[in-house]
């Protein structure tokens, strides 16, 4: 207990999984928390006695599932382990923390997504009150590759986005910021991501820049909130790993808006890595694109995807490097073929500096280097196409002698398929070490002479089934069955009686016992010595090891991305430092990949900031609407993060940021109303947005009475245009704006058309000039399904306004507010009336007298029809 008591002292605020045989145990307020969440029975230590201690257990060969299901839930486990051989220890055993697992640094590989990363991040704002809206740091780091990066922050809201778009398992943050009334307290904006917060100590300038330059080459110079948080992140990743290293090189230092901003708003609403509703990976973005062939490609692509852009000649170089892929598909089957060779080679080398890698995972390596030369030679024949992508640079660089020598070393070091775990042994090749391959001869050899004893002995005893076996309390001896037992020679010594007869042992055995099992010790030690040793070797060469990884990414994401051109016939986008945005032909790619080969409809979008600067779009609702305002937005998008887009052509003027407010069903959730996240979310547009952004803006307004929403809807969009200039897509439901189409000199109206066929509304799918005629709500109501009557009663409503309507929304309002007398609940057509009666009929419980009466009361329905 002294030793569990030491360890929680060092850890207060973590559950400890205390090893003691093959269990690890949790006691005190860690087993009453821990039984509750694993759903373990709870038990006490010394039963019986008044202030018994409470305790529970877990297998250790199944601690990781359980330690995976706290970190989940937001809890930190210490992982503490017996570091002596509980055989030879004198008294106690000796135990040592070995690991903290916690929600942002988590390194064991099967409780991690291998195509997402796993982040741990620090903020650390200027001013740790709440009052002023100043600057902040946020580095974060991926602990089992080593990224690393940082960034500065103008503000609390740019702070709130950049954390959504990291978007980390774990944010840690100094104390004072944390509590009530602080800049990260509960309820401020950086305060709605959902991750696991915890307060850590935050160094001033000089001790972060200290405490950084313990680990790596090179410190950034200036950005020091930058720095702060990121000596916060790198001290706290550090101590949750007593036993190892972290794989970090160096520090990448970013500015957000080197990229295209995207807020939380987008990347929820442009359904970037999830959808909207439910939030799944299927039917997003990143699902359409994602046929990468490695884990760090699908790691690379989601960055990209989330970090597109915004420097033309960058973009251009990816687009090169898609184009001369996608004009050779037989290079990119051979492409795919090299990369399915290849292991996680990131996470790999980062296994191995924080000394967790096993056997197999340094066979993995040795393999994938192996594939390393091929990969290289593909970059160097595609010349001056594929080299200038900055990643790439590195794969010529790494498939030196350093890593092949690596290899080499491996190949000869380990068998061709090592074991899993170190524990299982038999990993090391043949001929690699002299003490290996003698205590293997001595444990092997001894094994052969006990078979040799077994049938010697059977044929001097005459016992035809004796048998000589092993069990680790008697070590070897010979078991001889009941009926046999008169036959027993005399020199046995007799050890046990079991039901089945008797256990005997001989010196002549005891004696190759000892040799056997001693040299199957001396084995096990020489060969995790051994394994020790190739692991520092791995972990040597991180470095080159991490570069090889990143480039071996990069090149997947390339030829994915032309895979998807080629497969979905996407074009090459033409992208220029104009303000101009033209698309012809343009796609949904992720609608279109839903729907029936050919059935979607395609659609044309021109914005200029300089021309039609602000598309009104009206039309029905599921005309198509959102769907072509997404779509605008998604190859934009598409064409700077490096991708071929879904359209016969496309020219875009690179966006600096993308804004855009769809839906609100998300944040419903926190317990904002819809109406406040959506004036929230425009407010921030309005903040933001520059002349050179693209606005998406779909039905504001809609969420409170219509002259507020008619309202707002028209001075946002008047806001746009005037003062703003960034080009935008508006689509509403409010008709009135149309009239900015007159007014303003580059507000463009534009409809979702649909066709009426006798009688029903049918949806042509096609945006085109011009304002809808009428926004067929009603027609719509009634395919969904709205009750006849109810239906009926909105056309007369409908019609009431529409003749007010003549004086424009002024009359409109007046005869809204004459309807208010209209009674509430429209009257009940006679044969729902008729329905909704017999609905309510239970026959089983009426009297004959009763059904007498329903009758004459329907009939009396039935007769107003
Ligand atoms: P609301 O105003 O109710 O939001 P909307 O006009 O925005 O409606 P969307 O949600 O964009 O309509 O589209 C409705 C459905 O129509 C989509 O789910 C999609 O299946 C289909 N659709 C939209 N655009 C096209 C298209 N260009 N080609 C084929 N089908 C389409």
């Amino acid at each position: 207990m002294r030793q569990f008591l030491d360890v929680k002292e060092r850890y207060p605020d973590a559950i400890v999984f205390f090893r003691l045989g093959d269990f690890y145990e949790m006691f005190f307020e860690d087993a009453v928390l821990g039984s509750g969440l694993l759903d373990l029975t709870l038990t006490t230590r010394d039963k019986g006695k008044v202030d018994a201690v409470p305790m529970c257990g877990v297998p250790h060969h199944a601690a990781r599932g359980y330690v995976a299901r706290l970190t989940e839930l937001g809890h930190k486990v210490v992982m503490c382990e017996q570091v002596e051989d509980p055989k030879l220890a004198k008294g106690l055993v000796k135990r040592e923390v070995v690991r903290v697992v916690t929600p942002g640094v988590v390194v064991d590989e099967e409780s991690l997504d291998p195509r997402a990363p796993r982040y741990l991040a620090a903020l650390v704002p200027a001013d740790a009150g709440a009052g002023g809206d100043g600057a902040w740091g946020l580095a974060y780091l991926d602990a089992t590759t080593g990224e690393f990066r940082a960034t500065e922050l103008p503000g609390t809201a740019a702070a709130a986005d950049e954390l959504c778009r990291v978007a980390p398992r774990e944010v840690i943050v100094a104390a004072a910021a944390m509590v009530d009334g602080g800049a990260a307290g509960p309820g401020t904006p950086v305060r709605r991501h959902r991750a696991a917060w915890s307060v850590t100590a935050v160094l001033d300038d000089a001790g972060a820049r200290a405490e950084l330059a313990a680990s790596l080459a090179d410190v950034p110079a200036g950005a020091a909130l930058a720095v702060r948080a990121a000596a916060a992140v790198l001290a706290y990743a550090r101590a949750t790993q007593p036993a190892g290293a972290l794989p970090v090189v160096r520090l990448a230092l970013y500015a957000a808006d080197a990229a295209l901003v995207l807020d939380e708003a987008a990347i929820a609403n442009l359904e970037l890595t999830e959808t909207l509703m439910g939030g799944k990976r299927q039917g997003s973005l990143l699902d359409v694109l994602d046929d990468t062939a490695t884990s760090p490609g699908a790691r690379l692509l989601r960055r990209w995807l989330l970090y597109p852009l915004t420097e033309v000649a960058g973009i251009r170089r990816r687009h090169d490097a898609v184009e001369w892929l996608r004009e050779r598909p037989e290079l990119r089957v051979a492409l795919r073929a090299a990369l399915r060779g290849v292991s996680d080679i990131e996470r790999l080398a980062g296994k191995a500096t924080l000394g967790v890698a096993q056997p197999r995972d340094l066979g993995r390596l040795r393999d994938s280097i192996a594939a390393l030369p091929e990969l290289a030679k593909l970059v160097s024949a595609a010349g001056d196409k594929l080299a200038p992508v900055p990643e790439l640079l590195d794969l010529r660089g790494v498939a030196t002698n350093e890593l092949a020598k690596l290899a080499a070393h491996l190949s000869v070091a380990l068998v061709d398929e090592p074991a899993p775990m170190l524990k299982d042994g038999g990993f090391i090749r043949p001929g690699f070490d002299k003490t290996v391959d003698e205590c293997r001869v001595l444990a092997d050899g001894g094994k052969d002479q006990i078979l040799a004893i077994e049938a010697r002995e059977q044929k001097r005893s005459g016992i035809s089934t004796l048998k000589v076996r092993y069990n680790r309390v008697f070590g070897y001896y010979i078991e001889i069955t009941k009926s046999h037992l008169a036959k027993v020679p005399s020199d046995y010594l007799r050890k046990q009686t079991v039901a089945t007869g008797e256990r005997y042992v001989t010196p002549e055995l005891a004696e190759l016992e000892s040799k056997v099992l001693s040299a199957e010790d001396t084995l096990a030690v020489r060969e995790a010595e051994l394994h020790r040793e190739l692991v520092a070797k791995v972990a040597a060469l991180a470095p080159p090891l991490l570069a090889a990884g990143a480039a071996i990414a990069a090149l997947d994401v390339l030829g994915t991305l032309a895979d998807v051109a080629e497969r979905s016939d996407w074009c090459r986008p033409q992208v220029d430092d104009g303000v101009i945005i033209d698309i012809v032909d343009g796609r949904h790619p992720v609608v279109e990949a839903a729907l029936p080969a050919g059935t979607f409809v395609p659609n044309d979008a021109h914005l200029d900031a300089g021309g039609a600067q602000l598309l009104l779009v009206t039309g029905p609702n599921m005309a198509g609407k959102s769907t072509y305002m997404r779509q605008v937005a998604q190859i934009v998008l598409l064409a700077q993060l490096g991708s071929f887009v879904p359209a016969r052509s496309a020219t875009i003027g690179v966006c600096d940021r993308l804004f855009t407010r769809v839906g609100a069903a998300d944040n419903l959730a926190r317990g904002d109303s819809t109406f406040m996240v959506e004036m929230r979310e425009t407010a921030t547009i309005l903040a933001g947005a520059t002349r050179r952004s693209l606005v998406v803006l779909d039905e504001v307004g809609r969420g409170t009475s219509t002259f507020d929403g008619v309202s707002i809807a028209w001075a946002v969009a008047e806001y746009l245009h005037d003062a703003i200039g960034a080009r935008t897509l508006f689509a509403t439901h409010y008709h009135e704006l149309v009239a900015l189409g007159e007014t303003r000199p580059r507000v463009r109206n534009f409809s979702a058309q649909v066709r009426e066929h006798k009688g029903e509304v049918v949806f042509l799918r096609r945006i085109a000039p011009g304002a809808a005629s009428r926004s067929y709500g009603i027609d719509v109501a009634r395919l969904a399904g709205l009750p006849r009557s109810v239906i009926a009663r909105a056309r007369q409503i409908l019609e009431k306004l529409e003749a007010g309507r003549g004086g424009g929304l002024q009359s409109a309002g007046a005869q809204l507010s004459l309807l208010a007398s209209a009674p509430a609940t429209p009257q009940k057509s006679p044969r729902d009336a008729l329905v909704e009666r017999l609905r309510a009929v239970d026959p089983d419980h009426m009297k004959p007298i009763e059904a007498l009466n329903l009758l004459a009361e329907l009939k009396a329905l039935a007769s107003d029809e």
